[in-house]
C-alpha cells in the first residue's frame, strides 16, 4: 500500500517511521489544499509566456504524533523556481 514515486523505486521508502515519536502509521501522499477555493497550494514555478504555475504538494502524516514528516511535489523538478514573495497580493 505504500505509494512510490512514478519511475522511482526507492527501497527505503517501504519502511516508513516517524522520527518524532518511532510511529510506523504513516499516510503518504495527502494532498495540500485549502478550505477556500482560492487555487492550489503548492510550489510556485514560471512557465514563459504562460505564466505561472504551481507544482502541487503533498505531505505524509505521522497518525500517532500529526507531524508532517515530509512535503514534496510529483511532477518534473526541472522548473523555473519562482523564489520571490514580495507579489503575494496579486492574482
Ligand atoms: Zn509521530
Amino acid at each position: 500500500m505504500w505509494y512510490t514515486v512514478e519511475g522511482r523505486n526507492d527501497a527505503h521508502q517501504m519502511i516508513m517511521q516517524c522520527p518524532y515519536c518511532g510511529s510506523s502509521r504513516i499516510e503518504t501522499g495527502i494532498t495540500w489544499g485549502m478550505s477556500v477555493n482560492t487555487g492550489d497550494v503548492g510550489l510556485r514555478y514560471d512557465f514563459g509566456f504562460m505564466g505561472e504555475g504551481i507544482a502541487q504538494a503533498y505531505s505524509d502524516l505521522c497518525l500517532d504524533c500529526k507531524s508532517i514528516l515530509r512535503i514534496y511535489i510529483r511532477e518534473e523538478t526541472d522548473k523555473n523556481w519562482v523564489h520571490k514573495s514580495d507579489d503575494a497580493g496579486e492574482r
